[in-house]
């Protein structure tokens, strides 16, 4: 397995098995690799030749006050990982290089940042859009794939690749979950105990919302409602949004007609959480 830190070095390897005929399979990620990240890179050795993972946690996709610098690292057990799960090249790149001195350029979404995550975190897609855009140009991918789990991060990619005409196809990967439920996450490292029990509620919502939707129930405000109370009754918790969205526009939905995206961003003690779920009438 090749580790590379440098830029150039990462376009040039890349360069030469796009030229040998290779099919190139990306999975990027902020590292502290799980189950989830492992899907993907599944996912990715059965759909290229050539597997890149890459580790980089994206210092503009992170607010100011929000956790980039605790960020969970274990970059000796994430390379142990990715060996074992067949991966070709690491690119392991540092802020520095990826953000020089006189860095200028953005890349940012009209519309589909002004939902769900990009409410509470209004620069984050921005970050996101960017260092995409930034891997995909160095590390060069015919596919790539991205978690379910992130679903707005996911649709936003598949708008900009579509928007700024790149040749990448872009696939989902579904979210992978603890025995109990709780979405695999870097981030469930931070929880204490009580926290960790408390978080299973975001999955309880869901399965609840589920329920409801079976048996009949199609305003989402009900069901809004009736998983704020779950929610509220566990320790810890603190709710950013609780969504019913078109998976597509994500513009709320007043109605469950069609599949349906009930998406939720919980704090637990000082730790945020995501998670989704589609609903079928
Ligand atoms: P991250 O390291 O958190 O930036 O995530 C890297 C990739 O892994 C993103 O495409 C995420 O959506 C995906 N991912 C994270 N958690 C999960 C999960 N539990 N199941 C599936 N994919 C996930």
């Amino acid at each position: 397995m090749d580790i590379i830190n440098k830029i150039g070095e990462m376009q040039a390897r890349s360069e030469a098995r796009r030229l040998a005929g290779e099919k190139i399979a990306f999975v990027p990620t902020m590292g502290f690799l799980h189950q989830g990240h492992m899907s993907l890179l599944k996912e990715g050795r059965n759909r290229g030749d050539d597997l890149i993972l890459s580790i980089f946690v994206n210092p503009t996709q992170f607010a100011q006050g929000e956790d980039l610098d605790a960020y969970p690292k274990s970059i000796e057990r994430d390379l142990g990982l990715a060996e074992k799960e067949g991966v070709d090249a690491v690119f392991l790149p540092d802020a520095a290089q990826m953000y020089g001195e006189n860095y200028q350029t953005y890349v940012s979404l009209e519309k589909l940042p002004n939902y769900l995550c990009g409410i509470s975190r209004p620069t984050h897609f921005r970050g996101v859009a960017t260092v995409v855009t930034k891997l995909f140009n160095i590390v060069k991918p015919h596919v790539a794939i991205f978690g379910e789990k992130d679903f707005q991060q996911l649709a936003v990619i598949r708008q900009m690749v579509c928007d700024l005409n790149m040749d990448i196809d872009i696939i989902g990967g579904a979210i992978v979950r603890e025995k109990d439920g709780l979405a695999m996450s870097s981030r469930n490292a931070y929880l204490s105990q009580v926290q960790r029990q408390s978080a299973l509620c975001l999955f309880y919502s869901l399965q609840h919302a589920r329920k409801l939707v079976k048996n009949g129930v199609n305003e989402t405000e009900v069901i809004i409602q009736s998983t704020r109370e779950i929610i509220e009754s566990q320790p810890e918790t603190c709710i950013d949004y609780l969504m019913m969205c078109d998976p597509v526009s994500l513009e709320s939905k007043p109605m469950i007609q069609g599949p349906t995206l009930f998406a939720l961003a919980v704090k637990v003690g000082n730790t945020r959480l995501i998670d989704n779920m589609i609903l079928e009438p």
